[in-house]
């Protein structure tokens, strides 16, 4: 299986994520992980190769290996608690079987999130044992429970990558996201452990109006604290963010970011970024980049959701849960298929929810006439929770494609 097309500009074959692909012009991930709200996966992409055709194969995996938390963030998508009734941890035998079905198939990276997947006690024998199958095994964490103890332990897990969440430049906004007091320096902490370790790790941070403001500040923190990549992400109102509807941000201010967002990655050259989540950066790159007449490319992103195209929910990344259901992405609350009834190359090749995903012409309204839906594709989720129809139009797109503006114009 293989990415077909994707005529990257640019292979970096030393990356700890970089996917052994026989097609060398293929490939990969960044990630924006859900501690369980912020998914990022990256791919190592360049816009200007970008490709018409795409195979569809799971190069990325979230894998929620406990809905149980210490914290209680205000957009948690899987609306974790401490105590979490209905949905217990699966068994470490349960999670050896997951893990066997996934590499008779497959070599995706995974990522252990949760929930908090410090957690379970297992989650480094899961690693492990995800290690000893050949695969890329990453770690999602709030940050709050890091000590050198588990520093220890992530290295000698082998853990590729560790992402953090940062949604404030201080402990005031953070903490208020987070809805907990001293949640900012348990991140500070692990930041500090994590550099004395010599553990590579990456910052995603969530934005609604209540802190969009600290995006620049929050851009230069990260610069400092020596993170790989800072993944930026728009709340998708699932989970525990369905109470914040009001708090997204609103349509127009959302380009305005995206745009911040573009002068500031073409003019860094150390930190990696991307907007999670946000797949009409797609469309403004290439507009930006058309109307400045500049060819710029994007560096390779170790880890991240964007990549190859904006949405890449089904189509290469997906969401194991708790129960063992499959979802599209971390943040649409479908399941495609359960693997305690079927094995993951069943779910993955022959789901009729993937499938409708994979069709981007079944996209309706704006998005189904844009000429950016090959490498956009809209926030299926956000469609889905806005509008309840997830082939729905990206509800925070601004832009009308030329083929609609050319009959309103008749
Ligand atoms: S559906 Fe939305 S939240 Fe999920 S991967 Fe696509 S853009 Fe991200
Ligand atoms: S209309 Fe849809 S496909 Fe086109 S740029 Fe907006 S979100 Fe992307």
């Amino acid at each position: 299986m293989s990415v077909n097309g994707l005529l990257l500009n640019s292979f970096f074959s030393t990356g700890a994520y970089v996917h052994p692909s026989p097609i060398p012009q293929a490939t990969l991930f960044a990630f924006h992980l859900p501690e369980k709200d912020n998914i990022v996966v990256g791919i190592i992409c360049c816009f200007y190769h970008m490709e018409k055709e795409m195979e569809f194969e799971p190069k990325w995996i979230a894998w929620e290996i406990t809905r149980r938390c210490n914290l209680k963030c205000v957009h948690c998508r899987s609306s974790s608690e401490l105590d979490i009734a209905g949905h217990p941890d699966f068994s470490f035998d349960e999670a050896k079987r997951i893990i066997d079905d996934i590499v008779s198939y497959a070599s995706p990276v995974m990522v252990l999130s949760g929930g908090e997947p410090l957690l379970r006690a297992d989650v480094f024998d899961i690693a492990k044992y995800g290690g000893s199958k050949g695969l890329r095994m990453c770690l999602a964490t709030n940050g709050t429970l890091v000590t050198p103890e588990i520093c220890v332990k992530i290295k000698d897990a082998d853990i590729k990558m560790v992402s953090l969440s940062l949604d404030g430049a201080k402990a005031e906004t953070h903490d208020n996201f987070r809805n907990q007091e001293g949640a900012f320096d348990g991140t500070m902490n692990a930041i500090k452990l994590f550099n004395e370790h010599g553990i590579p790790f990456l910052i995603n941070s969530s934005f609604t109006v209540r802190n969009r403001e600290e995006i620049p500040d929050i851009y230069r923190l990260v610069k400092k604290l020596g993170a790989t990549a800072w993944y930026m992400f728009m709340i998708v109102p699932t989970g525990r963010g369905e109470d914040i509807m009001e708090e997204l941000i609103p349509e127009k201010v959302y380009d305005e970011i995206l745009e911040w967002h573009y002068e500031t990655e073409k003019n860094e050259d150390e930190l990696l970024m991307r907007p999670t989540c946000a797949p009409h950066y797609y469309r403004i790159v290439r507009q930006k980049a058309k109307e400045e007449n500049s060819s710029f490319k994007r560096r390779n992103l170790k880890f991240s959701t964007g990549g190859s195209k904006g949405c890449l929910a089904g189509q290469l990344i997906c969401l194991i849960d708790v129960d063992e259901n499959i979802l599209p992405c971390s943040y649409f609350p479908k399941a495609a298929g359960n693997l305690k009834e079927q094995s993951f190359k069943e779910v993955w090749e022959d789901s009729s929810l993937f499938h409708e995903m994979r069709d981007f012409k079944g996209y309706k309204d704006n998005c189904g006439s844009c000429e950016y839906v090959n490498v956009c594709g809209g926030c299926r989720a956000r469609a889905y929770a806005m509008t309840g129809d997830y082939l729905a139009q990206e509800p925070f797109c601004s832009y009308v494609p030329k083929s609609i503006q050319a009959k309103k114009d008749k």
